[in-house]
Formats: structure tokens, sequence, C-alpha cells
């Protein structure tokens, strides 16, 4: 099963994506993920990207397309993936459909999770994380990371600034792949302003 998750910065992606990794041992491919590895290991790929993602604005198509690429031709991917965060633009929809066509592959289903804008920009905005194991956490988990005790931090892009230009970006360049999808006939909007089971259900109903 190849799935495409869908929707804003914080509408819940990355918690659904690690529930369906979970339950069907499906890849979990997040650009968002490989990106901010490659800036914390300091890499030339991670340098040119850092100052896009500070500012909340899309790293260019040809930087991301390339990563994917590699990605999808490791083997854990030939049992299903998961997409968390791409494609984000027309451009990558087109290259993702043109990849997979020569890898004799397709997308099952895109999962769409809709958020209300101020309702993420709560979200996003009280979110902490660990910089020590990644642990992402919300107000309730105090300073310290819940897992392994250490001071939690803010993502640079998780402040308000930033997080109100990413959901501009998002309705500009990724929200049209909405109907790019529901014209290939495999998209499922799934209402994401609920608790985080309540998703769950709907997104385990929709991939059965
Ligand atoms: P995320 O964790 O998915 O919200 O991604 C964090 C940041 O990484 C985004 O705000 C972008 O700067 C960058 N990024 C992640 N995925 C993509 C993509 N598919 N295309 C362009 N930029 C991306």
């Amino acid at each position: 099963m190849n799935i495409i998750l869908l929707g804003a910065p914080g509408s819940g992606k990355g918690t659904q994506a690690a529930k369906l990794q979970g339950a069907y041992g499906l890849a979990h491919i997040s650009t968002g993920d490989i990106l901010r590895a490659a800036v914390k290991e300091g890499s030339p790929l991670g340098t040119q990207a850092k100052k896009y993602m500070d500012a909340g604005d899309l790293v260019p198509d040809e930087i991301v397309i390339g990563l994917i690429k590699d990605r999808l031709a490791q083997d854990d991917t030939v049992k299903g993936f998961i997409l968390d965060g791409f494609p984000r633009t027309t451009a990558q929809a087109i290259a993702l459909d043109e990849q997979l066509s020569d890898m004799k592959r397709s997308i099952d289903i895109t999962l769409a999770i809709d958020v209300d804008a101020e309702v993420i920009v709560k979200r996003i905005c009280s979110r902490r994380f660990c910089p020590m194991c990644g642990h992402i956490c919300g107000p309730a988990d105090g300073e310290f990371c819940p897992l392994c005790g250490a001071k939690l931090e803010q993502r640079d892009d998780d402040r308000e600034d930033v997080v109100r230009n990413r959901l501009e970006v998002y309705e500009q360049s990724t929200a049209p792949l909405i109907d790019y999808y529901r014209g290939k006939g495999v998209l499922c909007m799934i209402d994401g302003d609920r608790s985080v089971d309540e998703v769950w259900a709907d997104v385990r109903d929709a991939v059965a």
C-alpha cells in the first residue's frame, strides 16, 4: 500500500504517519525529517535548505525531488510507503507520478487531513521538541522531555510569524494538490480537528 498524507503543517500528518507505520509496517518518508537531519549534520544540502526552512518557505523543488527519488529507490519502500510532507507543489506531484510510473508503482490513496488555520497556529506555537531524542511534546509536558529528561526547545520554524507564512505557502502551493488527487480518484478527506484517536479511526478505515 502506497499512501500520501496531505495537510497543512501541524495538521497531525506526522502523528498519523507514525501510527500507519506501526500498524502496517510501511516505510515512513518525511521530507521535513530528512531535511532537518541534513541541517543537523551540517551537510551542503542542509546548509542550502536551512534558510528556506527557517523562513517557513519551501525548499526548491529540484532538491526535494532528488531526495525523494533516492529514498524511493531504497529496499524498505517495496512493501509500501507513506509520504508525509511530499509532494507539496504540483511540480513535485508530477515528478512523483513519473518516478512511480518508471518503478511500475502507483499511489493507492491520498489522505488529506483538514484542520482550521487558527487551530493550527495554536497547536504549532505550543509545540516543543526534544533536541536529544526528537520526541514532540505539547504544553502538558512542561519543560523537560518525558522520555529522556532533556530540556525541550521550540523549533525555529514553529514561531508564530513563521507558522503564518508556512500556512500561506500551504494554501498557495500545496492545497491545489487536493484537487489534483481528487481528479485521479484517490483522494479521501479526513477531519483533523479531533483527538488523535478519532482521526486515527478514520485513517484506518480509509486505508482498510
Ligand atoms: P515539515 O516538517 O514537513 O513541516 O517540513 C519542514 C520544512 O521543510 C518545510 O517548512 C519546508 O521548508 C521544508 N520541506 C519539507 N518538505 C518539503 C517539500 N516537499 N518541498 C519543499 N520544502 C519542504
